[in-house]
């Protein structure tokens, strides 16, 4: 029976004649193909695609299959001879003509192409793959959406779909597309009134897309914000209803910008709005405000922010936010602008502060205005502090950049209120705990089975971690619990907090202090290592709303304003939210990988050391390895004779023992390399098919 690694071990070790087509490494495209030149030992030379000579050891040369599709193949399972170079030339092979979708088992790698293919997403391709069997037509999101539609279905469970890849690689588009296809499934025929619950789920993203995201160095269009959607459907499979949870908004992006980035979409729209819409709001060219001047980016390739604006207000309208609230929203985005712009200089007090000069004013007064706030109130806000002790009360004043930061936190709170909360730490927390959600599925599940129906199996390590959880969320005593502790000691600096740190995780292997370093640290996530500065966490943690902040706007005249700041402390689900995303997903998720193909952000470009490291890090190498290095295929011992027994039929004969049939069928057809299992067949890769075909001819 052997050692089921061994099948793709075997394709490095095999002994290769003269004349066989191989890959070799190759420093600039990772993988190059060639013919067998020579052999001396270990030593091979090869002849190179691109004309050159090299002499490579055996053990780093794998067989090119002459016989592969020069398209490809649409489910990497189906690959003769499994390994890297194959795999990946096969996502090449088929993005090159526009098969942008392959399959790994129920995995779907989708490679960002870069450019429309509308073809691939018209209602006519919806129809198409609507009740067709998975894996029967070309791999595509609507495959996937279908899948988990049926199984809710006929199982009665509900299901998750995970949509996973790094910034740009494609997630915001194809999960437009589940929700497309998933409205088309369950939307009612006839329209009943003029918003149905389909069509605003589905105008959810542009509402949530002019808020949350904006243009960064990896994405034009990148969302700084982590988003679950949840779609319900009655028993007949029918929309009933759905809920768009976000969470995690990158809220320093409000005051904070670097070359060639954007601020979120919205202020620019809103600059660009119609002339009594820039009157209204005192609005001018996005160049003079603070908040938005310190790159020197401000257009978007193919982007008309005026239209966008209208756009965004009509999908508002969908989503059932009415023009009052709409204004409402809008004023509080330009009063933020205003805000912005806000300069201090000193007082007469010592270490006081004042706004700086009639601009300074002008934009005070407006942001009060635009708030519906008392003036004086919103300046004693940015320039003082009243501190209430045991005994006296005492009104402390801020110096100019200490009214500065103030004023900006005013900003931020406000914006993410507007939004939602959290930072750009927790962005890298949610990916981890997804990436770790899909190791645990794909991976553990799968050992799981194996171990339970009692086969031969060799456990292969896979990336876990866990352990970066742990580091970071672990109740007590993990980063993030330190942090708590740290920010309720008045003394404590970015200093001691990252001695702490230092201290606490010196032997733990995800953590590290970088040379040189004295308040930073490293965090090694699964795509890559990041560095975090404590000097800005600390910061960012503190980040709570300041009283005067929230006296002031919970007085706003405008009750959308003061709804922002309800007086009474509701914010103890602030803690369950982060840890609710793990627990939701029960049932196993369908997986999407999507995969960037170039840092370009342009169509036709397939980068291949690129696109390697995200096949590694995101762990689809070795769900390859395992489903392809194990039985992918599996069926109760009745399914597989009621789809088999017809190529056998005298194996059922007189029988009840349903394993013993299984083994004689099984026998009888010749297969070899299978398992029986405690309850099911364990079928290789590709066997399933070759019954199946046999069946056909038969
Ligand atoms: P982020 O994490 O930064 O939000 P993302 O994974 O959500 O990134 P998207 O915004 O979905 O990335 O994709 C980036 C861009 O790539 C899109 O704006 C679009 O131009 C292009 N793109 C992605 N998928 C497709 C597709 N299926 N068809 C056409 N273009 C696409
Ligand atoms: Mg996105």
């Amino acid at each position: 029976m052997g050692n089921p690694t061994s099948l793709y071990l075997q394709a490095a070790s095999i002994s290769l004649p003269v004349g066989s087509l191989v890959w070799v490494e190759d420093p600039d495209i990772a993988w190059i193909d060639g013919e067998i030149l020579e052999v001396n030992g270990s030593d091979i030379k090869v002849l190179c695609n691109s004309g050159k000579t090299v002499v490579v050891k055996s053990s780093n040369v794998y067989a090119k299959d002459a016989e592969a599709p020069p398209s490809g193949v649409d489910d990497m399972t189906k690959l003769a001879y499994l390994h890297e170079p194959g795999v990946l030339h096969n996502l090449k092979a088929r993005y090159d003509i526009n098969e942008i979708y392959t399959y790994t088992g129920n995995i779907l790698i989708a490679v960002n192409p870069f450019r429309r293919l509308p073809h691939l997403y018209d209602t006519h391709m919806m129809a198409q793959y609507k009740g067709a069997a998975f894996g029967e037509l070309s791999p595509h999101p609507y495959a996937v959406a279908d899948a988990a539609y049926r199984l809710m279905i006929n199982d009665g469970v509900s299901q998750s779909i995970l949509v996973s890849g790094e910034s740009g690689a494609g997630k915001t588009e194809s999960t437009k597309q589940l929700m497309r296809y998933l409205a088309y499934m369950g939307g009612r025929a006839a329209a009943e009134g003029s918003r149905s619950v389909e069509q605003q789920v589905l105008e959810s993203n542009p509402v949530l897309e002019a808020f949350g995201n904006a243009k960064t160095v990896r994405n034009n269009n990148s969302s700084r914000f982590g988003k679950f959607v949840e779609i319900q459907f009655d028993q007949k499979g029918r929309i009933s209803g759905a809920a768009v949870r976000t969470y995690l908004l990158e809220r320093s992006r409000v005051c904070q910008l670097s070359d060639p980035e954007r601020n979120y979409h919205c202020f620019y729209m809103l600059c660009a709005a119609p002339p009594e819409d820039i009157q209204r709001f005192k609005l001018d060219n996005p160049r003079t405000f603070h908040y938005l001047n310190q790159t020197n980016c401000y257009e978007l390739n193919g982007v008309d922010d005026g239209k966008e604006y209208l756009a965004t207000r009509k999908a508002m309208d969908v989503v059932g936010i009415n023009s009052e609230e709409q204004d409402a929203i809008f004023q509080v985005v330009a009063a933020i602008l205003h805000l912005g712009n806000i300069e201090f200089a000193k007082g007469k007090e010592i270490d006081s502060s004042v706004p700086k000069n009639e601009k300074s004013w002008f934009h005070l007064k407006t942001a009060a205005e635009l708030f519906m706030c008392d003036v004086k109130a919103l300046e004693d806000s940015l320039c003082k502090r009243v501190i209430v002790t045991r005994d006296e009360t005492i009104t402390k004043w801020l110096d100019p950049e200490a009214a500065v930061t103030s004023r900006d936190a005013l900003a931020k709170i406000v914006y993410s209120r507007l939004f939602d909360c959290f930072e750009q730490f927790c962005i890298n927390l949610t990916n981890e705990k997804l990436q770790q959600h899909f190791n645990q599925h794909v991976f553990k599940m799968e050992q799981e089975e194996y171990t339970k129906e009692e086969i031969n199996w060799s456990y292969i390590e896979f990336i876990d971690n866990q352990d970066i959880l742990d580091l970071v969320e672990k109740k007590p005593g993990g980063i993030i619990a330190l942090l708590d502790e740290a920010c309720m000691f008045p003394r404590s600096t970015h200093e001691t907090f990252a001695q702490k740190l230092y201290q606490t995780f010196k032997n733990h292997k995800r953590f590290c202090k970088p040379k040189l370093a004295r308040s930073d640290f490293t965090i090694c996530h699964y795509a890559g290592d990041v560095t975090y500065q404590t000097e800005l966490f600390l910061e960012k943690n503190k980040d709570y709303v300041i009283a005067e902040h929230q006296a002031l706007l919970n007085a706003s005249k405008c009750s959308f304003v003061s709804g922002l700041f309800p007086t009474s402390n509701e914010e103890s689900s602030k803690q369950s939210k982060f840890s609710s995303i793990g627990s939701r997903f029960k049932a196993q998720p369908h997986y999407i990988r999507c995969v960037k193909p170039n840092n370009l952000l342009k169509p036709a470009i397939f980068e291949n050391n690129n696109v390697l490291q995200q096949l590694r890090c995101g762990g689809v190498m070795e769900a390859i390895r395992i489903s392809m290095a194990g039985y992918p295929t599996r069926k109760p011992f009745y399914e597989f004779l009621d789809r088999f027994g017809i190529l056998s039929p005298e194996v059922l004969d007189g029988s009840t023992d349903e394993v013993a049939a299984c083994k004689r069928l099984l026998e009888k057809v010749g297969l070899q390399g299978y398992q029986i299992g405690k309850t099911k067949v364990f079928l290789r890769a590709g066997q399933m098919a070759e019954l199946d075909a046999r069946r056909t001819e038969g």
